[in-house]
C-alpha cells in the first residue's frame, strides 16, 4: 500500500490525492476542539421539552423523538410561487418549495446519538423513514435528511437533532451518482453500488463494523480521513424499502460506528451525516441508499481545512489513508 497515490472515485468520478508521506511534516495548526458537557436541560434551547421556539409555539413535554417544521424554513409549500428568467433563459429564478423539518433525537439536550440504545435509534430511523414517505406523498422530488454534529461542523445548537430538507429538485451528489451509476450500468451492465459493496467485502481492510444486514467502511475513495459508508446489505433504494427488522440490525452498526468515533477520538466525535436516498418518484433505479459520516477531523485535535486544492480546484487532498484510518476506527 503506496502512501502517496491518487484514487478515483467512481461514484462522484473525481480524483483524490492521497499524501500521506507528507503527515511527517511537523504541524503547527490549531490544538484540541474538545466538546465540553451539555447540561440537560437548558432554558433558552428551542429544542428542549416545554420551552417557547421562535415563532410561539411551545414544545410539548416529548418523551422521545420529537418532529416539528423548521419555524425559519429554507424551503416551503408556501413559499413565494417565483418563476422568471432573463437573459433568454440564461438566468433562472424559481420558488424554493417543499419543506423543511427538525427532528430531536432525545428530550435530553445532554446526549448525542452515541448515548442512546439501539431501540432509540431504531425509532429516530423510523422517524427518517416517515419523513421520506411523507416527501414522497407530496409529489416532491427528493429528500435530504442530515445532521451537522459539534461545533466544527457550524452547528447553532447542541441539543441532539437533525434536519430534513424535502425538495422539488434532485440534490447535486444525488444527481452526480444517478449519472455515474447509468454510465457504468451502460459500459457494463452492472450496478455501481452493488460492485462497491462487494469491492469492500472482498477487500475487507476498510471494513468498521458489520453484521448480518448492514457494513460500514471508509470507501476506498474516502475525501475525509474517517469517512464512513453505511449501507444496508439488502437492495433498498430508500428507507422506505427497510423492513422493520432491517433497520433494527442497521440501527447495530450505526450505533457501533459512532461509539468508536467517540472512542478513538475521546470525545464527542464531529460529522456531517446526510441519507443518500434515490429520487422519490423514480422507479427502475440501480440506486442503493446508505447514511453517509463525512467527519471534519483528519487526526485527533486537527480538522480537515478545505483550501486550495478543494475550494480553488474542486479536487480533495487527504494526507490518510483509507485502510490505516479503518484499521485505526476498527480497533477503537
Ligand atoms: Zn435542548
Amino acid at each position: 500500500m503506496a502512501d502517496w497515490e491518487k484514487r478515483w472515485n467512481p461514484l462522484r468520478q473525481e480524483w483524490i490525492i492521497y499524501a500521506a508521506h507528507r503527515n511527517k511534516r511537523p504541524w503547527d495548526g490549531k490544538g484540541h476542539l474538545a466538546s465540553k458537557p451539555e447540561p440537560s436541560y437548558v432554558s433558552d434551547c428551542y429544542l428542549c421539552p416545554t420551552n417557547t421556539r421562535v415563532n410561539g409555539a411551545v414544545n410539548p413535554n416529548y418523551e422521545n423523538v420529537y418532529v416539528f417544521d423548521n419555524d425559519v424554513p429554507i424551503l416551503g409549500l408556501h413559499a413565494p410561487q417565483v418563476n422568471k428568467s432573463a437573459h433568454n433563459d440564461l438566468y433562472i429564478s424559481k420558488g424554493a418549495n417543499g419543506f423543511s423539518k427538525v427532528i430531536c433525537y432525545s428530550p435530553d439536550h445532554s446526549k448525542t446519538m452515541s448515548d442512546l440504545t439501539v431501540k432509540q435509534i431504531a425509532k429516530i430511523i423510523h422517524e427518517w423513514k416517515k419523513v421520506t414517505l411523507q416527501a414522497k406523498e407530496k409529489q416532491l422530488a427528493s429528500v435530504l435528511v442530515f445532521e451537522n454534529k459539534g461545533e466544527i461542523t457550524g452547528v447553532s445548537n447542541f441539543h441532539p437533532h437533525c434536519q430534513v430538507y424535502a425538495t422539488d429538485f434532485i440534490f447535486n451528489h444525488t444527481l452526480l451518482e444517478l449519472e455515474s451509476m447509468n454510465k457504468y450500468r451502460e459500459e457494463r451492465n452492472r450496478n455501481l453500488f452493488d460492485d462497491i459493496l462487494q469491492a469492500e467485502q472482498i477487500d475487507k481492510n476498510r471494513i468498521v463494523v458489520e453484521n448480518e444486514k448492514a457494513v460500514a467502511f471508509i470507501p476506498f475513495f474516502a475525501k475525509y480521513a474517517y469517512e464512513v459508508m453505511l449501507m444496508p446489505k439488502m437492495k433498498s433504494k430508500t428507507l422506505l424499502d427497510l423492513k422493520y427488522s432491517d433497520i433494527e440490525e442497521i440501527s447495530e452498526v450505526y450505533l457501533q460506528l459512532i461509539k468508536k468515533y467517540d472512542a478513538l477520538f475521546d470525545m464527542n466525535f464531529p460529522y456531517v451525516m446526510s441519507i443518500m436516498q434515490a429520487p422519490l418518484q423514480e422507479s427502475n433505479l440501480d440506486y442503493q441508499m446508505y447514511f453517509h459520516f463525512q467527519p471534519p477531523l483528519r487526526i485527533p485535535g486537527i480538522r480537515k481545512y478545505l483550501a486550495g486544492p478543494e475550494i480553488g480546484g474542486g479536487n480533495f487532498m487527504a494526507d490518510t489513508i483509507p485502510e490505516v484510518s479503518a484499521e485505526k476506527l476498527r480497533s477503537s
